[in-house]
């Protein structure tokens, strides 16, 4: 459909009745010149608190599962109360205390028998998305349009890695076109749930946290959208975050390496893979502020004029740094990276950073502190007969680092930029610990000494002058 805007609503965007009230104006503004889907998130919190209930059920605290409820349903009534006319009211809270029963009978499941399995907990925390899907699709509806509420199980096939899983894009391109193309045809806005997915088998999914940004794209992708709007609660990507750099400024224009980039290296403001279902389509990307519709936002696209130096600077503070060194000459290290790189692989643990040294074969990686004891475990299995022979040394495992990243485009065509970066942050006293540099020069990624993390990201921030250079 190729006049279609997709919009996708966060968690902030739609955090209360006067909230959804802005999501149903901005909606309707668009969909006086074309089609318009969009994709909510759960109200802002609430996926951390069913979460939460959830390891409360599981470790037989009642009360606190039960305070939690309490709160969860007077969230949403409360919402509804405000948001809703009062002939829309009685069939909504009925159905709100239909998803909240849902969710109380698996948390309820997960008390008697001490346990969380990972298919149930998807299938209970997508209910924060069906629960404020329910509400923007009334809401809209009351002001006249015509909406459905959309569970996006019907829509988004995924793999069963529950928790994370990964979409079948054929098979949601099929169910998306069947399912959502007549409605849009006539005239009918739908209110797809962010997040969640079902594997083939209809068994329920999550796509990871953040997860909504990146159904926002499958579902563009697989309509062929003409655009995709990302409402967020800043004004769009920033030189930094804001809560990090009070003097970030907004970039007008980034690339899709760019925001790839920047989203993979902790900047929250995308999820890390909303941006490969779009890159062969082209479909362009804005990130805009809900809470001021009027500001025009950072616009994602193919290509863009390529300022020289670094654009902006992410960081991830939850990070571990693992090393590696062989004990004798007996082992190349080369033998050992592949064998340490083979087992992470295998249990899909992410690597975000790898630093070799040549001499004495010694290597080191970074990865998520989520990750980190799957990681320690499935090394120390695959290293088995080194560890016991001597042939290298234990493993040193650091949780006290975090991960800076200067990305830019332009970076590569900026000699002794590296050096500067590096100056500015041993200025402020804080210890480098290893570096590495794609062949792509898109990114420098600098694990520094967690204590220094937020002062070095001010340092490059301020060295490389990346608001003045955004145009603050
Ligand atoms: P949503 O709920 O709308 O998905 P998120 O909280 O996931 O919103 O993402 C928006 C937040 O991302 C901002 O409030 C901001 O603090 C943070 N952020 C981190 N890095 C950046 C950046 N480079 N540019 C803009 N925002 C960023
Ligand atoms: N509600 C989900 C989360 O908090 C997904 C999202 O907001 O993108 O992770
Ligand atoms: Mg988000």
């Amino acid at each position: 459909m190729n006049d279609l805007l997709v919009m996708k609503f966060g968690g902030t965007s739609v955090g209360s009745a006067g909230r959804m009230q802005a999501v149903g104006r901005i909606t309707l503004e668009q969909k006086k010149n074309r089609p318009v889907l969009i994709v909510v998130s759960a109200m802002s919190k609430i996926t951390d608190l069913l979460l939460d209930s959830m390891r409360r059920a599981e470790a037989g605290d009642r009360t606190g599962l039960e305070a939690n409820l309490r709160l969860l349903r007077e969230r949403h009534v409360q919402a509804c109360e405000e948001l809703l006319p009062p002939s829309y009211r009685a069939s909504v809270l009925r159905t709100i205390h239909s998803l909240i029963g849902e969710f109380e009978r698996i948390t309820n499941g997960m008390l008697i028998l001490n346990e969380r399995p990972p298919r149930s907990v998807d299938e209970a925390v997508a209910i924060g998305e069906r629960l404020s899907a329910l509400l923007v699709a009334n809401h809209l509806e009351a002001e006249g349009a015509r909406a459905i509420a959309v569970n996006a199980a019907e829509i988004v096939v995924t793999d069963a890695v529950f928790g994370n899983a990964s979409p079948l894009l054929e098979p949601t391109r099929e169910k998306a076109r069947k399912h959502l193309l007549p409605r849009l045809r006539t005239g009918v806005i739908p209110v797809v749930t962010g997040f969640n997915g079902a594997a083939a088998d209809g068994r329920p999914t999550t796509l990871g946290r953040g997860g909504s940004d990146f159904s926002a794209s499958i579902l563009a992708a697989a309509l062929d959208a003409s655009e995709l709007w990302i409402w967020t609660d800043v004004d769009g990507i920033m030189t930094a975050d804001p809560r990090l750099v009070p003097d970030a400024a907004v970039l007008s224009e980034v690339t899709y390496a760019e925001a790839a980039e920047l989203a993979y290296n902790g900047a929250k403001v995308l999820h890390p893979r909303t941006l490969a279902p779009l890159t062969a389509k082209r479909i362009p990307i804005w990130s805009k502020n809900s809470f001021d519709p009027s500001n025009p936002g950072t616009k994602i696209v193919p290509h863009a004029h390529a300022s020289s130096g670094g654009r902006a600077v992410t960081s991830l503070a939850r990070v571990t740094l693992i090393s590696i060194e062989p004990a004798s000459a007996l082992l190349s290290g080369t033998h050992l990276m592949a064998k340490a790189l083979d087992a992470l692989a295998r249990v899909d643990v992410e690597v975000l950073v790898l630093s070799s040294s040549s001499y004495q074969q010694n290597f080191c990686f970074l990865v998520r502190s989520e990750e980190q004891a799957k990681a320690i475990e499935n090394l120390e299995t695959a290293l088995a007969l080194e560890l016991a022979h001597g042939y290298m040394k234990p493993l040193e495992v650091d949780e006290n680092v975090g991960l800076l990243a200067v990305v830019g485009e332009g970076m590569r065509g900026t000699p002794g930029l590296a050096g500067r970066i590096f100056t500015a942050i041993s200025r402020e006293n804080v210890n480098i610990i290893a570096i590495a540099q794609g062949s792509s020069e898109l990114t420098i990624a600098i694990v520094v000494r967690r204590d220094g993390l937020e002062k070095a990201v001010r340092a490059v921030h301020e060295e490389c002058k990346m608001a003045r250079a955004a145009g603050a």
